[in-house]
């Protein structure tokens, strides 16, 4: 028995390293090198440009660099690649992945009403990478499936219609615990006040947070909520840590007019022009294509392919943008990839070079019905799958959102614009809904009152600068 146990232990030596924490100081089992953890990051940054996008906008990427990366370079981890980056998603969210790459959502900063809520939101999420709290929660197996793609056969073309994110983005869906939220609390607010930001509003961001609520909208991003539990008391806890400084905090910097210049008619919610519902049909005036779905399914405007769920939940139909290469060419790397087998071409009412097949997946056999076409020198694929026995109950399903596939044509869909933040400075003092009167927003006035901080029933000062939304369609949610 003895020397059995003796390799066992050799062998988790190798695996494990105990390093001791940068931030924390206190010793800790690590599974994961600093070059692992960087190479994931990485990855993991990749795909969060890909697929989510970063915000097109070199004034907010600038300030957003300009206030978090001081903070990440004087942390206690300077000798990783750090990189602080805004994302075209308007979920409200921000989040940090291994070795140094902080994003933060279109959605959040339009909800903050400083810099230094800017900075206590970033030295928060500085926090999670200096004290390794997401690589910590990784096992070593997770860690082989990042770059690779998820699940095996088939699983890039056909995981996008599924709604699974790139591997990388998986990282984007950890949860850490309350102990590590209190931690990187903590640590985000020695950075903020080290930068010299006025630590009192990183309470406002946490009451700001909790109002938001969990609802996740349609990027696939998850919530703030959903990713950072709150751990209790913590608007007292920021508030109590202010207080505790013992700081001079007239001589800290709030930077309220800088940071609501900086966004002045930025993008509000949903941007229609990435695609929306009317009904069941799809406009993507962006792309300037429509398809209708099904009747009564799920619909979806994911990143990666907009989808369609059946009521059961065994179907799902979908289309893609689905590279460079010529239809034809397409349908044959689809159609040869391993675990694939091709089945009869499809019959009449399907688009000509459509393609029955048979795949095997992890979850079973499939069946599904594909074509790829060209719209406006973008190759795109259509797909529709459902295990190997509903193929013919699905089959009229599939093929009534096959030929729906037209040119967007409609001059309003093709000319829909986002709503948008405008500015406007108070000469006298005037309560929310008095503001609201006086410069009505497209969002309900509770909403507004949270964007701008404050409750509906709350005086605003004269010379205060207020936020209100302007523009936008009312997107139809689909049935
Ligand atoms: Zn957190």
């Amino acid at each position: 028995m003895a020397p059995r146990l003796r390799v066992l232990s050799l062998l988790l030596l190798s695996l494990t390293t105990c390093v001791r924490n940068p931030a924390t100081g206190e010793r800790m089992l690590s599974l994961v090198s600093k070059d692992e953890e960087i190479a994931l990051g990485r990855q993991g940054a990749q795909d969060v440009r890909q697929s989510i996008g970063l915000l097109d906008d070199a004034k907010v990427q600038e300030y957003v660099a300009r206030v978090g990366l001081p903070m990440a370079k004087r942390s206690e981890r300077q000798d990783i690649p750090w990189s602080v980056q805004a994302v075209d998603d308007p979920v409200v969210n921000a989040f940090a992945l291994p070795g140094g790459p902080v994003f933060v959502t279109r959605g959040l900063l339009t909800h903050l009403n400083s810099e230094a809520e800017l900075a206590s939101v970033l030295g928060h999420e500085i926090a999670h990478i200096t004290a390794r709290h997401s690589v910590e929660q990784l096992s070593k197996a997770q860690l082989a499936q990042v770059g690779l793609v998820v699940g095996s056969v088939i699983s890039e073309d056909v995981a996008k219609y599924g709604g699974l994110a790139a591997a990388g983005l998986q990282l984007l869906f950890l949860k850490y615990g309350r102990d590590d939220e209190r931690q990187s609390d903590e640590l985000g607010f020695r950075y903020m006040l080290e930068s010299g930001y006025d630590v009192r509003d990183a309470a406002n961001v946490f009451e700001t947070l909790g109002r938001v609520g969990e609802a996740a909208g349609g990027g696939g991003l998850p919530s703030w909520l959903s990713t950072h539990p709150n751990p209790e008391d913590r608007v007292q806890a920021a508030r109590q840590r202010a207080e505790q400084a013992g700081v001079d905090v007239s001589k800290l910097k709030q930077g309220r007019d800088e940071y609501l210049a900086m966004l002045q008619g930025m993008a509000y919610g949903e941007d229609p022009r990435q695609g929306f519902f009317q009904g069941s049909v799809f406009l993507h005036p962006g792309l300037r294509f429509q398809l209708t779905f099904p009747q009564g399914w799920k619909t979806a405007n994911q990143t990666q392919a907009v989808l369609g769920v059946s009521p059961r939940e065994d179907a799902i139909v979908g289309l893609a943008p689905a590279g460079k290469l010529a239809p034809q060419e397409a349908l044959r790397t689809f159609l040869s990839q391993q675990g694939i087998q091709p089945l009869d071409a499809a019959p009449a009412g399907y688009p000509p070079g459509t393609a029955y097949f048979q795949a095997q997946t992890q979850q079973g056999v499939i069946r599904g019905v594909t074509t790829f076409l060209t719209h406006a020198g973008t190759t795109f694929q259509l797909l529709g799958y459902t295990p190997a026995e509903g193929l013919a109950t699905y089959d009229d399903a599939f093929r009534s959102t096959f030929s729906s596939f037209r040119e967007l044509t409609d001059a309003a869909a093709l000319a829909v614009q986002p709503a948008r933040l405008e500015l406007v400075k108070l000469d006298t003092a005037m309560t929310v809904q008095q503001f609201n009167e006086r410069h009505p927003s497209t969002i309900p006035v509770e909403e507004l009152a949270l964007i701008n901080g404050v409750r509906p029933g709350d005086t605003l000062p004269a010379g205060r600068t207020v936020k209100r939304v302007t523009g936008g369609v009312k997107l139809k949610p689909s049935p």
